[in-house]
């Protein structure tokens, strides 16, 4: 990886759930299905094949590439609304029912902030489609989203040119995870704690 590589847009929502996540599946290429993943692809099979359609005058284009020189990324867009006056509207797909989650926002952030760089036109709102409800829900893309894309990016770069892997969370979120077995997050965390309490035995000695 060197500084000019662009970032699957999709490490970004990675790393917003669990930087070692993100580093498991873009550093080391990991993978691995569960429940949550499968429904995800089952989901992204409705708009992972690239197309368009004309729907009340306004065209749908499926599965739209997307990049971004300047802020480094690359990537597809599920769906992108073209409508006749001129607004441009991002929509990913996501299983699930119709809930706030900041790594879903953070990838429709980036995407919106991709497609004003391309088409150089503003983007101010998106939608993630809920597939278990069927039910859309608007996000405005704000400077706070926007900025937290800029350093999640960042972060994510230097994550790569330095080939370590983050720590463990061994939190809630490792429940869902579709790489706990290969994360192996309790064994670290126990051996971390062990290797703290051994260094703080060593010092009371000192
Ligand atoms: S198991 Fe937990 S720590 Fe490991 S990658 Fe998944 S969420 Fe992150």
């Amino acid at each position: 990886m060197s500084e000019t590589d662009p970032i699957p847009l999709s490490a970004l929502q990675h790393w917003i759930y669990c930087p070692r996540q993100c580093g498991l599946i873009h550093l080391e290429q990991a993978f691995a299905d569960n429940i949550h993943t499968a429904r995800g692809q089952a989901v992204h099979h409705l708009v992972d094949t690239p197309g368009y359609e004309i729907k009340s005058g306004v065209r749908v284009e499926r599965a739209l590439p997307l990049w971004s020189d300047r802020l480094g990324l690359i990537g597809k867009a599920d769906l992108v609304e073209f409508h006749p006056d001129g607004t441009v509207f991002p929509v990913e797909f996501k299983h699930g029912g119709k809930r706030q989650k900041l790594h879903d926002d953070i990838q429709l952030a980036a995407q919106a902030m991709c497609l004003e760089d391309m088409l150089g036109h503003p983007v101010p709102k998106g939608a993630i489609f809920h597939a278990t409800s069927h039910r859309r829900r608007e996000v405005d893309i704000t400077p706070e989203l926007k900025q937290l894309v800029i350093e999640t990016a960042e972060a994510i770069r230097a994550m790569l040119i330095s080939g370590k892997l983050p720590p463990p969370v061994n939190d809630a979120r490792c429940k869902e995870c579709s790489l706990k077995e290969i994360c192996q997050p309790e064994a670290l965390a126990e051996r971390a704690r062990l290797k703290r309490l051994t260094g703080e035995l060593f010092s009371e000695k000192e």
